[in-house]
C-alpha cells in the first residue's frame, strides 16, 4: 500500500508474528485493521525463529493457544516441504 488510510479503528504496530497474527485474526472476525511495520514484515525476532511450536506449557491457556496454533498451521496450504518430525 502506497498511502496510509486517514483513519482506522484498529492500528497494529509491528509486523512480527504477534502483529501479523493479530491482523489475521481480526480480519477473520471481520474487523478492519492497519498494520504498521517500520522495516519489512517479519524482519524482527520472528525472522530468527527456528519454527518450533512447543505444545506444553505451565499455563493451561498458553498450552491451549499452542494447540490452536498447531491446528492452524496444519490447515494451511501449501503443505511444508518436510513432514512433521516422527512422520
Ligand atoms: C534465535 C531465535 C530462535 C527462536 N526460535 C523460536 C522457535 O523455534 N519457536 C518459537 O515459538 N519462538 C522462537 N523464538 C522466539 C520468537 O522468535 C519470538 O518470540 C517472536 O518472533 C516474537 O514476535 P513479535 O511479533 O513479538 O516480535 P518481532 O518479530 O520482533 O516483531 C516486532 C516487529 O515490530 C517492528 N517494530 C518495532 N518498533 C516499531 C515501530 N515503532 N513502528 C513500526 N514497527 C515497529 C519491528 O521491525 C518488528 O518487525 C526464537 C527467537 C530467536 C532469537
Amino acid at each position: 500500500m502506497k498511502t496510509l488510510p486517514a483513519s482506522s479503528k484498529t492500528v497494529i504496530i509491528g509486523g512480527g508474528i504477534m502483529g501479523c497474527s493479530t491482523a489475521y485474526h481480526l480480519a477473520k472476525m471481520g474487523v478492519e485493521s492497519v498494520l504498521l511495520e517500520r522495516k519489512k514484515l517479519t524482519s524482527g525476532t520472528t525472522f530468527h525463529a527456528a519454527g518450533l511450536v512447543g505444545q506444553l506449557r505451565s499455563n493451561a491457556n498458553i498450552t491451549r493457544l499452542l494447540g490452536y496454533s498447531v491446528d492452524l498451521y496444519k490447515s494451511w496450504k501449501p503443505k511444508p516441504a518436510f513432514p512433521p518430525a516422527g512422520k
